[in-house]
């Protein structure tokens, strides 16, 4: 199917009718670009009005490995994709110790407008409340059925209990490989989000954080090879 013809077919994504999501106008087999450009006209929530844009996932819809963060962040929010600022380097780098190669997982979020409170001249990264996690969760749903991973990788709190539960702890599970949550769905693994690293205090305590996650997604590699 071409690009804008399911903005065409069904519903127009910006209508102030809210019962009706505009991912619901989108099949899997639409497709990545499809996908993107209904989802860049999204009003499901209130996070689009104070957003650049929407940043969509983004990666081979072959990979057997998909990552999931909790939303893009300042430099994604301008640049309009996933990961592309200090946590997405420190990301690249854990992939790249870790010996996964990024040009073959597919990264994204659960929430793809980026939430921030002013503070001077920055703006100050907000956690999506459960509301906003909900309402975005029709965009990952697609991406999922799109891609089909092997293994989904949930990066930080906010990925990890959106994903299994408010009750799931990172700082005690992380690293674990767990079934899928429906078969045949991907098997699932929750590690530190790579901003936590950001926020190390010492180069030791950076090292260890690091190394946490870069020991998690070796995990995650060794089950899709297996
Ligand atoms: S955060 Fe998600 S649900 Fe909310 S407006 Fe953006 S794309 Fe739509």
């Amino acid at each position: 199917m071409k690009i804008g013809a399911v903005a065409r077919r069904t519903i127009d994504p910006t209508a102030p009718d809210e019962t009706v999501h505009p991912a619901a106008a989108v099949r899997p087999d639409d497709g990545l670009d499809v996908m993107r450009e209904v989802a860049a006209g999204c009003r499901a929530c209130d996070l689009w009005a104070n957003a650049t844009q929407t940043v969509f996932g983004e990666g081979r819809p072959s990979a057997r490995l998909m990552l999931v963060g909790e939303q893009p962040g300042d430099r994604e929010d301008l640049a309009g994709h996933p990961f592309v600022g200090p946590a997405g380097r420190i990301l690249d780098e854990a992939l790249h110790q870790a010996g996964i190669d990024r040009e073959r997982v597919f990264v994204t979020n659960v929430v793809k407008h980026f939430k921030w409170r002013p503070s001077g001249k920055r703006r100050l990264h907000e956690r999506p409340n459960p509301v906003e996690i909900r309402a975005c969760r029709p965009w990952l749903n697609l991406e999922l059925e799109l891609v089909r991973p092997d293994v989904l990788v949930l990066l930080g709190a906010t990925a990890a209990q959106a994903i299994l539960g408010r009750d799931f702890k990172v700082s005690e599970r992380h690293g674990e490989l767990l079934p899928p949550l429906e078969p045949p769905g991907p098997r699932l693994l929750a590690t530190y989000h790579p901003s936590a690293i950001l926020r190390s205090r010492t180069s030791e305590e950076r090292d260890a954080a690091l190394r946490m996650l870069v020991d998690d997604l070796v995990v995650a590699r060794e089950a899709i090879a297996a």
